[in-house]
């Protein structure tokens, strides 16, 4: 309902109004989901605590892991969507982690060709699970890694995101297919992120906001090339302010040359990096 809060507590959920001096006015984000709050008797929220980190779209606080999910197949993994979502998830100082369904899809072969074209999450500690749904391969180890965490998950529709959290959730509530119907039919929209309480421990929040995301706001290189974990525990490059692109004695191109920085990341990294470009010049 407008202007209530859901605040649990104890394994309670209690319906609270915020505190006026809380209400900024035009400031939507005063207080938001994930926020760790303390309620009054007369169950007010009289004080927001300092915040982790906090997500925008959808906009969630105190968030530990983004669960980037896809599937092996049907429909098929967008590598520079993952790419997109990494460098958001860095943006925002969440932990991604990275779920691919549908594996009972894969040959013995296609499946570690899929394992040799993740092999780059390792590189940068993303760790990552290859999960089937359908046949319950997998999914208790994800379980046992987000138990008592507070996660947001997002990926395309009909990788089995619901199949998914139906199998996180506490209370079966979500059916399978719904989500993706309600996508068909364009009302996802205004749909809030919704926090589903897990059987193990935490929280699911559910997002359906993903395929909209887009580089985020990054404020010039420096900042671009700290989100590339690779980037960094290299010998450092010829010139100082090396923007890895074209100068000369470049540790980053030749990491890449010597096949230890994935190529892929390597051309998002200078793709995302145009985008920025023109998007910096355009408001200077
Ligand atoms: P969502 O749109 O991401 O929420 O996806 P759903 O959970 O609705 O699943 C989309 C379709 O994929 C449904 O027909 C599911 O039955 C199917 N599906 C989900 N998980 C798996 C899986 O592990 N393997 C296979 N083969 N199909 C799956
Ligand atoms: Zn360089």
């Amino acid at each position: 309902m407008q202007g209530f809060y859901y605040v649990e507590s104890n394994n309670e959920v209690f319906e609270c109004k915020l505190r006026g001096i809380l209400k900024k006015t035009n400031n939507k984000y005063n207080c938001v989901v994930g926020d760790r709050v303390e309620i009054s008797e007369d169950n007010s929220i009289v004080e927001i605590f300092k915040r982790d980190n906090m997500l925008i779209r959808p906009i969630v606080a105190n968030v530990d892991y983004l669960a980037i999910q896809f599937a092996a197949k049907h429909p098929n993994i967008d590598f520079e969507r993952i790419n997109l979502l990494l460098l958001t998830a860095f943006y925002y100082k969440v932990k991604p982690i990275v779920i691919v369904n549908k594996i009972d899809y894969l040959t013995e072969e296609e499946l570690s060709e899929l394992k040799e074209k993740l092999s780059f999450l390792e590189k940068i500690s993303v760790p990552m699970f290859l999960i089937s749904c359908q046949e319950n391969k997998g999914l208790k180890e994800v379980e046992n890694f987000l138990k008592d965490k507070i996660t947001v998950i997002g990926g395309p529709s009909g990788v089995g995101k619901s199949s998914f959290i139906n199998f996180l959730q506490s209370e079966r509530i979500l059916k399978t297919g719904e989500i993706s119907e309600r996508l068909q039919r364009g009302k996802h929209t205004t749909r809030d992120s919704n926090m589903i309480k897990m059987k193990a421990g935490g929280y699911i929040i559910d997002t359906p906001g993903f395929s909209s995301i887009e580089v985020p706001n990054i404020e010039n290189r420096e900042e671009l090339i700290s989100l590339f974990p690779e980037f960094s525990n290299i010998d450092s490059c010829k010139f100082l302010n090396c923007s890895h692109v074209h100068e000369p004695g470049c540790n980053v191109k030749r990491e890449v040359e010597e096949n230890k920085i994935s190529k892929e990341r390597y051309d998002f990294y200078k793709k995302t990096l145009e985008i920025l470009l023109e998007r910096w010049n355009r408001y200077d």
